[in-house]
């Protein structure tokens, strides 16, 4: 009966459920908990009494198109035309699962690169396509061997989410150089790159498809308002691809959401004039330093950390527990809640692995690491 017989509840909202019940400290579920930036306010009750509560154009406000359209200019030197390369939509997944949807047809393939985020699969399924789950090195670095042999003419597109959630890895310029040979020798094979967390990283600068001249026909990239303004609950971010793709896309989204919330796109409209989003990186990284710094004093070990607002950590020296387990027992006898990183794969694949989300107030973040200390 079920057209997806194997897809459950997200663990996202299972674990963030488990912590309401158990009054635990929420770093399971990526959101931000702090309050969002005052000036945000200020344009969304000036606004609110203004005639702006109907229907936007089908692709987005055309003034916010546009700001999008220079946005992409001055982080990626790339121009992109605003009227038709760039839709707004409910959010990443939104414009993910149109994307998939306008793209991929019945028994052709999507490769996935396993640790990956939930939503990707159910689309492609409910396209008859099929998903190929491949598995990223141990170091979550991709791995090109296994990618290249999963490459056949079938293969309508490969899914890359780079900063990568929930690893916190980067893509390098020579994963950007193998990509570009793939893509050569598949000419029907497009990149969906999702890129919502482009303006969240620290040490190494973030690459992105927009970067790379070679990818643009052939890329699709996917971000979202609610990482970049610690949002989303909004449900607002955008799709930029090549006109005769977006074209197809566009039909989807005309008659998936047909056009994203008013208000959101007014607000967002002057309030992206007031940003910088390249403080965001330094933003979280002080609070990425400061949650390493707390778990260092903790039994749990360390993984790098690139971009993104996720902290992964082994717990292998504490418990040879699955990862599942220690999460639930972590959340009902210690009073945290992290996500487990097995149901990132296909295969269940456990390193005995946790993810932390640090986008918290520093009192949470220390509290957290009281808790956490007693492991
Ligand atoms: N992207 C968020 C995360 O990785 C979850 C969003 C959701 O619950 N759908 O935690």
């Amino acid at each position: 009966m079920s057209k997806l017989p194997h897809i459950g509840t997200s663990i996202f909202t299972v674990m963030s459920q488990m912590a309401t019940e158990h009054q635990a400290i929420n770093l399971s579920q990526g959101f931000p908990n702090f309050p969002i930036d005052e000036r945000l306010i200020a344009i969304l009750s000036k606004l609110a009494k203004e005639n702006i509560h109907q229907y936007t154009s089908m692709s987005g406000l055309p003034s916010l198109l546009d700001k999008i359209a220079v946005l992409t200019q001055q982080s990626y030197g790339r121009t992109v035309s605003a009227k038709e390369e760039i839709l707004i939509t409910a959010g990443a997944t939104e414009g993910i699962f149109a994307t998939i949807q306008a793209l991929v047809k019945a028994n052709e393939e999507v490769i996935i690169l396993d640790p990956s985020y939930d939503c990707y699969e159910a689309p492609i399924l409910l396209s008859n396509a099929k998903p190929i789950r491949v598995s990223l090195n141990i170091d979550f670095t991709p791995n090109w061997e296994l990618i290249s042999a999963a490459a056949n003419e079938k293969n309508k597109l490969i899914i890359i989410n780079n900063p990568h959630n929930p690893t916190g890895k980067m893509w390098t310029e020579n994963d950007f150089v193998q990509l570009e040979k793939l893509v050569e020798a598949y000419p029907n094979l497009l990149v969906l790159s999702d890129e919502v967390y482009e303006y969240i990283t620290f040490e190494e600068p973030h690459i992105s498809v927009h970067h790379r001249p070679k990818l643009w026909h052939r890329s699709i990239s996917v971000s979202s308002f609610g990482k970049s303004f610690h949002i989303t609950g909004w449900k607002i971010g955008y799709v930029i691809a090549p006109e005769n793709i977006m074209k197809e896309i566009k039909k989807v989204h005309q008659f998936l959401v047909f056009s994203v919330s008013s208000i959101a796109q007014h607000v967002l409209n002057d309030y992206i004039d007031l940003v910088d989003v390249k403080a965001l990186g330094q933003f979280y990284q002080q609070k990425r330093d400061l949650f390493r710094n707390l778990i260092k004093e903790t039994k749990l070990e360390l993984l790098p950390c690139e971009g993104t607002y996720f902290q992964v950590a082994s717990y292998a020296n504490i418990s040879d527990e699955n990862d599942l387990n220690f999460t639930k027992r972590l959340v009902t006898e210690f009073g945290v809640a992290t996500i487990p990183i097995s149901t990132f794969y296909a295969n269940g694949n456990d390193h005995q692995c946790i993810r932390f989300c640090f986008a918290k107030d520093d009192e949470t973040l220390e509290k957290a690491a009281e808790r956490l200390i007693k492991l």
